[in-house]
């Protein structure tokens, strides 16, 4: 039993891993990224909202997003079982919120996994992916918003002493096997 955060830019395939390992460790896969495309499915209200950010590669507001995670924590499997965040903090205040819930559920973050993968490499990646929002203006605009909101998170975990820096590049397995052993899992 785990409770980690993938953190990194996106296409450093953090949902490729999350999904993956948690699978094959029976934790809980949180993709904030996952739930509001579901929600942009299905049309609801929070669909709607959330679409008019993701469409421009912006985040969508801090405490939308918090009320998401906040239901889905207070969930019995994710005691239970433990999770694997994804997409989830992406800025500063939510990364605060996040230990506030945590605390008050009494369910301490045990890792969070940074996975480094260069621009060039971030944009290659994306541009074959094509989702919606991997068009190549929106793409950009999604690198500038992690430089600017989410990339501080390295340095607040760090501080945290909870970090783990892994390289993104090369062989899937390998990834899978370096995260799996900076979890304690391997
Ligand atoms: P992802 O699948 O994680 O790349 O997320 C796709 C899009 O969903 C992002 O570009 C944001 O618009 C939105 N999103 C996902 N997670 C968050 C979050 N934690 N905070 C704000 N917006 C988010």
């Amino acid at each position: 039993m785990i409770r980690a955060v993938f953190l990194g830019p996106p296409g450093a395939g953090k949902g490729t891993q999350a999904v993956k390992i948690a699978k094959k460790h029976s934790l809980v896969h949180i993709s904030t990224g996952d739930m509001l495309r579901e929600a942009v499915k299905e049309g609801t209200e929070l669909g709607k909202l959330a679409k008019s950010y993701m469409d421009k590669g912006e985040l969508v507001p801090d405490d939308v997003i918090v009320g998401i995670i906040r239901e889905r924590l207070s969930k019995e499997d994710v005691k239970k079982n433990g999770f694997i965040l994804d997409g989830f903090p992406r800025t500063l205040p939510q990364a605060k919120a996040l230990d506030n819930m945590l605390s008050e559920l009494n369910m301490p973050l045990d890792k969070v996994i940074y996975l480094n993968v260069p621009d060039e490499e971030v944009i290659k990646r994306l541009l074959l992916r094509g989702r919606a929002d991997d068009r190549e203006d929106v793409i950009k605009k999604r690198l500038q918003v992690y430089r600017k909101q989410t990339q501080p998170l390295i340095d607040y975990y760090k501080e945290k002493g909870i970090l783990a820096e892994i390289s993104g590049v090369g062989d899937i397995e390998e990834i899978t096997r370096k995260i799996e052993k900076a979890l304690g899992l391997a």
